[in-house]
């Protein structure tokens, strides 16, 4: 094992040679930085171990390795870092989601004309604008068209890591609502509910608390 800085005489030149550590940009990203806590302009560095001569690095040697640095606050992470969503991603698949639920309820409402299901698209354009500005009826029209009840987890699915308990608990809160306004939950939509809850990691325990204490305030409401 060579130590770090070796000083050596030659014919009277003291010539020093040693090792160092450069790390060179290799990329610019946008990532979720968990030091300053928001979405940060970042590079991936990769960092290689250089011979240096006189303390200037001369020959570069082997990669040591790879880490994301934060442009704002300069700390350093391993690059798996990358792999988490940004703030931005996760407000896109939140939206997205909210919207395809909604529309799923809304396929699975029974009966599917009159005052009920009336009630209940309302209440879907109205939750699905929160998140989506410009969603109106025609549009809820069509998703309801094209999208299958099945697949309600796997739009949630990548929430799963991104959003605290208290999000999930507030997104299926809100879904429960918007089926109550077509006054009862139909065994369909409860199954949407379920399949995202599931997609979201909560226990059907957790779910069912959810549900009905949704149902019991709404039963404790005047009027
Ligand atoms: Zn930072």
């Amino acid at each position: 094992m060579l130590p770090h800085l070796w000083p050596r005489n030659v014919r009277g030149v003291l010539l020093v040679f040693g090792f160092k550590i450069r790390l060179s940009t290799t990329a610019s990203l946008v990532f979720f930085c968990p030091s300053c806590g928001g979405d940060r302009a970042g590079s991936r560095r990769s960092a290689r171990r250089w011979f240096t001569l006189f303390w200037i690095p001369v020959v570069p040697l082997k990669s040591v390795g790879e880490v994301v640095e934060c442009e704002t606050c300069h700390t350093r992470f391993d690059p798996t870092v990358a792999d988490r969503p940004t703030t931005a991603d996760l407000h896109d698949v939140l939206s997205t989601a909210v919207r395809v639920l909604n529309a799923m309820l809304v396929r699975t409402a029974e009966p599917t004309d009159g005052p009920a299901a009336e009630a209940i698209r309302n209440a879907a354009v109205a939750q699905v604008r929160t998140a989506i500005p410009e969603y109106d009826h025609v549009t809820l029209s069509s998703d309801v068209a094209s999208l299958d009840p099945a697949l309600a987890g796997q739009y949630v699915g990548p929430l799963d890591e991104g959003l605290a308990v208290g999000g999930k608990e507030l997104l299926l809160s809100d879904l429960v609502r918007v089926t109550l306004a077509g006054g009862t939950i139909t065994p369909d939509q409860r199954r949407v509910i379920d399949h995202a809850g599931r997609g979201l990691g909560l226990t059907p325990a957790h779910v069912t608390g959810i549900v009905t204490s949704v149902v019991a305030a709404r039963t404790a409401e005047p009027g």
